[in-house]
């Protein structure tokens, strides 16, 4: 095949496609690892998904797939398969930033353990994708170093906090990415970007070399353009990990079945009332209203459900959140990691932290640090986190009485599709309200998917459907949303991504 046809052919083709190809020495995981690295070049100036691009590290793991290959030895699931990874995981002597200033320059000594799964799975990291600083947004304008654009509108958020990642998978730079999601940073992105998005159990998947933003929220999951593809990589990084106390040491639902299964036949879907009222958009409304049809019209059983305490799920985030992010970030002192100001010799300790903190944090998390260390302060303590802890109780029982009724609930994913740049950056309520529909399945704990649903009529934009499954019911999300996606594809004559404006 010629270089340019073979470019457009390999970074247009699944993980499942690639690994297979690869696999049989159709083609090699060095040359696709050169296609979608100069599929990087000739687009990300206009995407701008990655902070930095590992050439020759990806170029380095990729000829030592293919030399494991060419010696007869077992071959990983992913051999060969290029990932992004949000910047937010520590990658031994890669640059790490989590999207924020203060860790300029520095190169963690160790790997988190997803890129241990991810080297174990024989994949090849391409690079670090850009983020709302700590992982604190839905558009990625918080990042420090810029914001990302959506693939399908350059003028649009790509949503957030891992706009980088789910911008990376729709631009055809990476087929698989990593994200995180402590209040919806892996599903919203997947929303409003047309692609593929997972939040798995709590403690499915290690936090171990995660830079925490909230320890009881925070989740590692997949990112792709297909729900197949999404189950590859939830399998390659999923399990116990005894670096990571909060890691369930409980067999991993097998979910590349349940995504080949794709059968709701006899399955009870709930349609959560409080999620999809007023205030989302009219399109997104009907798309979500025809995919419930498709999945009746499948065999399942759509039963309107209460959860009635979602309602104060998002007050309840925003005292939860801050409160560990405050303690979380106390670490980024200008002693220990990334960039130290004002240490000019006559300065105490506590100047040059101050002088640090104020130049190496931008406004959103000053925000966050100031409302977690003021619900946590002394007299206010039981009035605000006590209380948020006691409504996160509520919203997890609000589940647990959901689901011994349905086998899923469903929603839209975000309440809109994606907003222009700018649009929400000066209002921090309204860009909180995105994630509306997301965070109570983060306070409780269960599982959670995001998958394209077709365009809004009234802007032309990617609609996300959410599939929540309880605790360690993961299985269930890849079932429906196998049968959801096989279904549309049929319908459509391919996937939804692929009508992406080409870039
Ligand atoms: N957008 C939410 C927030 O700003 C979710 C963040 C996340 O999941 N990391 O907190």
């Amino acid at each position: 095949m010629s270089a340019t046809t073979g470019a457009m052919h390999l970074t247009r083709r699944s993980a499942t496609e690639l690994a297979t190809a690869i696999a049989a020495g159709e083609v090699t995981a060095r040359e696709v690892t050169d296609e979608h690295l100069a599929r990087i070049d000739a687009v990300d100036g206009s995407i701008h998904a990655f902070l930095h691009v590992d050439y020759e590290g990806a170029r380095a793991q990729a000829d030592a797939v293919d030399a494991k290959r060419a010696a007869g030895g077992p071959l990983g699931p992913l051999a060969g398969v290029p990932v992004a990874l949000k910047d937010v995981f520590t990658q031994k002597g890669v640059p790490t930033t989590a999207g924020s200033r203060i860790l300029e320059g520095w190169r963690p000594p160790y790997d988190s353990t997803v890129v241990s799964r991810l080297r174990d799975a024989d994949c090849v990291i391409l690079g670090k994708t850009n983020m709302d600083e700590f992982a604190m947004g839905s558009s990625t304008e918080h990042s420090g170093y810029g914001p990302t654009h959506n693939p399908w509108d350059t003028d649009r958020i790509p949503g957030g906090s891992g706009g980088g990642s789910a911008a990376a998978v729709a631009a055809f730079e990476a087929p698989l990415a990593i994200g995180t999601d402590t209040g919806g940073s892996i599903r919203q992105p997947a929303s409003v970007t047309g692609t593929v998005g997972v939040k798995p159990t709590y403690g499915g998947v290690s936090r171990f070399g995660l830079i925490a933003l909230a320890s009881s929220l925070d989740q590692a999951g997949p990112c792709a353009r297909s729900v197949m593809d999404a189950a590859l990589l939830h399998q390659a990084l999923a399990g116990h990990d005894p670096k990571d106390s909060t890691s369930l040491d409980l067999e991993v639902p097998d979910v590349v079945a349940a995504a080949k299964r794709a059968d709701v036949r006899g399955m009870r879907i709930g349609l959560v009332s409080q999620l999809s009222g007023d205030g989302y958009q009219p399109g997104v409304r009907q798309r979500f209203d025809e995919a419930v049809e498709i999945l009746t019209n499948l065999g399942a059983e759509p039963v309107e459900v209460s959860c009635p305490n979602f309602e104060y799920a998002l007050a309840a985030y925003y005292l939860i959140l801050p409160s560990e992010a405050s303690s979380n970030l106390a670490r980024f002192d200008g002693m220990r990691f990334g960039i130290r100001v004002g240490d000019d010799g006559d300065a105490n300790v506590e100047e040059v932290m101050s002088a640090t903190r104020a130049a190496g944090f931008g406004d959103e998390v000053k925000r966050r640090i100031m409302l977690g260390t003021y619900a946590l302060s002394s007299g206010y303590y039981d009035a605000y986190y006590g209380q948020a802890q006691k409504v996160r109780t509520l919203i997890a029982r609000d589940f647990d009485a959901a689901f011994s009724e349905v086998d899923v609930l469903l929603s839209p994913t975000a309440p809109t599709t994606a907003f222009k740049l700018g649009e929400k950056l000066d209002d921090p309520l309204a860009m909180y309200l995105n994630d509306v529909a997301t965070i109570p399945v983060n306070l409780a704990g269960n599982a959670a998917m995001s998958l394209p649903i077709g365009l809004a009529p009234e802007d032309g934009l990617p609609v996300g459907l959410q599939i929540m499954a309880p605790s360690m019911a993961d299985d269930r999300l890849y079932n429906v949303g196998a049968a959801l996606e096989t279904a549309l594809r049929d319908k459509w004559g391919h996937l939804l991504i692929e009508e992406a404006p080409a870039l």
